[in-house]
């Protein structure tokens, strides 16, 4: 009588692939009443072909705003934590024509500009205090039904 054992079979590991970068995404634009073809981000929700500027730095990229609707007491709720996607490729400001967030605390126009590093640390407080928020949410009885 043989018995048969569960032996793993050896399996050669998966080559490493590295995907290529993606091609940016070629959109028109107009610029002083010429179609060109430019470069533009997945995120970007401007029709570029419907703006005719009078250089090409006055091009922009903005993505889809996100908010988060806060109730009132009185009146409607308010749209807090306004935020997108934003990029200026041929700016020489400190983003150098990088991407970045665009912040506004409520809809005032006051508008804070965060890179990687400063939006990801906003982030981590603004999650914190939820956290906060929901802890105090917990703490009132059941409401009946
Ligand atoms: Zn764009």
């Amino acid at each position: 009588m043989s018995v048969l054992h569960d032996v793993p079979t050896q399996q050669s590991p998966a080559p490493a692939v590295t995907p290529p970068p993606p091609s940016p995404r070629l959109v028109a634009a107009v610029v002083r009443g010429q179609r060109i073809a430019v470069p533009c981000p997945s995120w970007c929700v401007v029709d570029h072909s419907a703006e005719n500027l009078a250089d090409l730095p006055d091009l922009s990229h903005y993505g889809r705003r996100i908010s988060l609707a806060v109730p009132q007491f009185s009146g409607d709720p308010e749209l807090v934590l306004i935020a997108y996607m934003a990029q200026w490729p041929w700016a020489t400001d400190e983003h150098e024509g990088r991407p970045y967030v665009a912040l506004e605390a409520c809809d005032s126009g006051d508008v804070t500009e965060l890179g990687k590093r400063t939006g990801r640390a906003f982030a981590d407080r603004a999650l914190a205090h939820l956290a906060a928020f929901a802890a105090l949410v917990d703490q009132l009885p059941e409401e009946s039904a």
